[in-house]
């Protein structure tokens, strides 16, 4: 059977005065009702867009935006804002990172979360009111029959991002896009919303695309990983496959700059350095390159002149990486590496 999401050779590029800036260039993934992938990168990475273009959010802007997605079948590029109006927020659905930007500050929360339900639902108010209760108990937030008349501001950051969840459930989706939806907590309410998060993926069986810079993320709650790097895809497997091997030196940065949580203090290690490629005039060749410290293991400076396709890992089912590092290389590397060389 077709996977549930399939996007193929999905592109979002933006005209503008200064040439046309390929937010999303090329990337292609499946996913299944139940499971989870993480899009990894940095900011500009194109993993934003590429969650946006899942929602039809390019629709009526001025991006040109290519390729297939097509969910449960039905391909969505395509598809007609007035269709794709009726898809979002009772098949899509997405939690945003800064609850305040979904919430909006005049409204109880409760009338939020049950005017989400009645767009797509016909009910009476007293039954969407009651759903609204229902769904703040589902995310666990205490005592939902009075936090219902609550406005945003008087819950907490975290209840917050819990109520945004229980907005973004109200219709039961079965795809629910969370694009960093942990960024803004401190680590401790953090962790409880991806718990969150996975178990209600459990109860609703949805599929989950989970948008994140943080590879620590994705490694506890994600099934597949997608890591993007200047619009295109770099690295892309199961999580197992992915943290067990990493192949490509930018994955690896992103590895090495986790987060070690140490008590409650957070501290970062060596942050990849250098700055995210243009996306109008990208560094020819591996897009990586200007940053990479292992383009010399290379002959030739291939690196800076040939692009590296996309090439499925030997020995592996679908673990797919774009380096010119040979396998024999990169073992080199990890020796060393590992001695501390
Ligand atoms: Fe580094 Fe070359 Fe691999 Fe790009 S292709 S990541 S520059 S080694
Ligand atoms: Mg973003």
């Amino acid at each position: 059977a077709a996977p549930f999401l399939d996007v193929r050779d999905l592109r979002v590029h933006f005209p503008t005065e200064d040439g046309i800036v390929k937010s999303v260039d090329g990337v292609s993934f499946t996913l299944e009702k139940g499971s989870t992938l993480g899009i990894v990168g940095e900011s500009g990475s194109g993993k934003s867009v590429t969650s946006l273009a899942l929602l039809g959010l390019h629709k009526g802007t001025r991006a040109e935006v290519s390729g297939e997605i097509r969910l449960d079948g039905r391909e969505l590029v395509s598809l007609p804002e007035h269709d794709m109006r009726t898809l979002r927020g009772r098949t899509v659905s997405m939690i945003f990172q800064d609850p305040l930007s979904a919430l909006h500050p005049y409204f109880t929360v409760g009338a939020q979360i049950a005017e989400a339900y009645r767009v797509h639902h016909k009910v009476s108010k007293k039954e969407a009111r009651d759903r609204a209760v229902e769904m703040l108990k589902r995310v666990g937030i205490p005592q939902p029959e009075r936090r219902v008349r609550d406005y945003p501001h008087q819950f907490s950051g975290g209840m917050r991002q819990r109520a945004m969840i229980a907005m973004a459930l109200v219709c039961d989706p079965e795809l629910l896009i969370a694009d960093e939806p942990t960024t803004a907590l401190d680590v401790t309410v953090q962790a409880q919303i991806l718990d969150l998060i996975r178990d209600l993926q459990e109860e609703f069986g949805s599929a989950v695309v989970l948008i994140t810079h943080d590879l620590g993320v994705v490694a506890d709650i994600a099934d597949d990983i997608l890591v993007m790097y200047g619009g295109r895809r770099i690295e892309y497997g199961t999580v197992h496959d992915v943290l067990k091997e990493p192949q490509h030196p930018y994955t690896w940065g992103l590895l090495e700059s986790m987060p070690q949580i140490t008590g409650d203090v957070e501290r970062r290690l060596n942050p990849i350095a250098g700055s995210p490629p243009s996306l109008i005039n990208p560094p020819g060749g591996c897009a990586f390159h200007p940053r990479c410290t292992y383009k010399g293991w290379v002959p030739g400076g291939r690196c800076a002149v040939e692009r590296p396709e996309l090439v499925s890992v030997p020995g592996t089912g679908r673990h797919l990486a774009a380096c010119h590092l040979t396998p024999e290389t990169r073992q080199e590397i990890r020796v060393r590496t590992a001695a501390g060389a």
